[in-house]
């Protein structure tokens, strides 16, 4: 295999990459790696921005379609910046839509990094054709319907007197046709296939935007796509596809018909644990809004956290109520140089299986997880067992309710509750998130726990809140956090039977379900 990541010489390197179709997923391992490695990237308004969260903290974001003026940018231009860079001997990432090399000037890029002596290398990416028939459950091929597939570009000029397109040879037969960049041309496209005979009445789809979560697909045959098209103002940037194939969409569609498709949902967990459930909610085809309104930061003081860690060995129980006090607990001993043999015999409760399976990393089986996914249920489990005399360790949120101290406590136990972490108000919310909510876009917005709601409440105001929300079903995980939503005047919409993502999930997707 040859080496991917080859020393750079005086002349730089450039790695030509295609992004796949718009779903962040479909890019290559290798385009990937190239993408952390670069020290330029030059990105293209058809590759998703969301792939250049793996980009190098220090690297230089260009986006090819400011180069030149406002959506003017000249091929030579961009040729040029990327001969540019290269020679000042950087590591160049050239992102484009789809494959570099299908309808992209990938070429024509290539032949000005010939020409400058540049070394290069091509990352090919799904194109279009591929990707967008893919997720709209078109075939391109089916042994029963064509034997062949052809790319065309749509984007001949009209006017132009002689086409350089084989109207004829790609209309006679059965074989299936995608055209790039051909929405403004339809009518000239359709009209020319069935003059060169192609059955009016073959099947057509256009897919704009394939692969992402807001796709839209429209059907219809080579006689009313044009019309059709016009009537609903179907945009580009989107690829027709025209064959019998077409028609297996109805029985293979699978991406565009999942339960959440087309629903916005807003998360608003903390930055790094927001990951799982929004792939959870994506997973079910919705399009998810991230906006963090807690920020996990460490206690002011460590002095009470140490004090108990230093005397673990006399606790009889470690109780844990969040992934957050599992990890900032853990990070604690880590800075102490210390590690899990630290808790000795101590036992060990996580509140529900999502803590518990934060502690697996640590080599640690939680010995007691309760029924009931939360802090009522914790002191429910400890009240069936002998407390008397017990030392019980529990770390804990700032703002965690004291339920369980005073509980644990009346079973006769002693109870140590540290502050390991605390939940902050962010400094901002993400524009994007903002912008969706004030101009009704969402339809679902999550809270995970009272401090989302709290947080968002003193960062946008009660009364904005009340506006912002006002239409957007709310889901809680479960009743403690929407007593919290009720108590700043919000009503909420779903609530699942047990508190975890998972169930959390399952609700959404059933109120949205049964509302359609
Ligand atoms: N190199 C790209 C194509 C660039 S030409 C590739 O391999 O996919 C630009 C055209 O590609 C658009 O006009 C549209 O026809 C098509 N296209 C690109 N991304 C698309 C997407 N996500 N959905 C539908 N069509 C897309």
């Amino acid at each position: 295999m040859t080496d991917i990541f080859p020393s750079k010489n005086d002349k730089g390197y450039v790695y030509l990459i295609g992004a796949g179709p718009g779903d962040p997923g479909l890019i290559t391992v290798k385009g990937l790696e190239c993408i952390a490695r670069a020290e330029v990237i030059l990105y293209d308004y058809l590759a998703n921005p969301e792939l250049l969260k793996h980009a190098a903290p220090a690297a230089e974001l260009i986006y090819a379609g400011k180069i030149g003026g406002a959506h003017n940018h000249e091929q030579w231009q961009i040729n040029e910046l990327l001969v540019k860079k290269a020679l000042q001997g950087k590591i160049v990432a050239r992102l484009k839509g789809g494959d570099p090399f299908v309808f992209g000037r990938g070429g024509e890029e290539c032949e000005a990094l010939v020409a400058a002596g540049i070394p290069f290398e091509i990352v090919p990416g799904v194109t279009a054709g591929i990707g967008a028939a893919a997720y709209a459950g078109i075939p391109l091929t089916h042994r029963n319907f064509t034997t062949s597939v052809a790319f065309v570009t749509g984007h001949e000029s009209p006017g132009k007197e002689a086409s350089e397109i084989d109207w004829e040879r790609l209309s006679l037969g059965s074989g299936t046709v995608v055209f790039y960049m051909g929405i403004k041309n339809l009518p000239l496209i359709t009209r020319k296939m069935v003059e060169n005979g192609r059955p009016a009445e073959t099947p057509v789809a256009l897919v704009r935007w394939g692969t992402r979560s807001d796709q839209e697909v429209l059907a219809g045959t080579l006689a009313d796509i044009a019309d059709k098209a016009k009537a609903s103002s179907f945009k580009a940037p989107a690829i027709t596809i025209v064959g019998e194939v077409v028609n297996l969409r109805e029985k293979l569609r699978w991406f565009d018909n999942r339960p959440l498709f087309g629903t916005n949902i807003v998360v608003t967990r903390a930055a790094d644990q927001a990951g799982d459930f929004s792939r959870l909610l994506a997973g079910f085809g919705a399009t998810v809004h991230e906006c963090p309104t807690i920020r996990i930061v460490p206690p002011e003081s460590f002095t009470e956290l140490d004090g108990a860690i230093a005397e673990l060995v006399s606790f009889h129980w470690l109780v844990f109520t969040s992934y957050n006090a599992v990890s900032s607990f853990f990070c604690r001993l880590h800075e102490l140089n210390l590690d899990t043999r630290a808790i000795g015999r101590c036992r060990v409760c996580a509140v529900g299986p999502k803590t518990a399976a934060a502690l697996a990393p640590h080599g640690i089986k939680a010995d007691l997880i309760p029924e009931n996914y939360k802090a009522e249920g914790v002191v429910e489990s400890f009240g069936k067992l002998d407390m008397q005399g017990k030392r019980v360790l529990f770390p804990k949120a700032d703002r965690a309710r004291d339920i369980i101290p005073v509980e644990l406590e009346r079973f006769g136990a002693e109870v140590v509750a540290p502050v390991a972490y605390c939940n902050v108000v962010p400094e901002e919310l993400p524009a994007s998130a903002m912008e969706a909510l004030e101009k009704g876009q969402i339809d679902c917005i999550t809270f995970t726990s009272s401090s989302t709601v709290q947080n968002l409440a003193a960062m946008v105001g009660e009364n904005r809140l009340l506006k912002l929300l006002d239409g957007v079903a709310i889901a809680s995980i479960g009743p403690i956090t929407s007593k919290t939503c009720r108590e700043l005047g919000l009503a909420v919409d779903i609530e699942p039977a047990t508190y975890t993502l998972d169930a959390l999930t399952a609700a959404i997707v059933n109120h949205f379900h049964s509302r359609r």
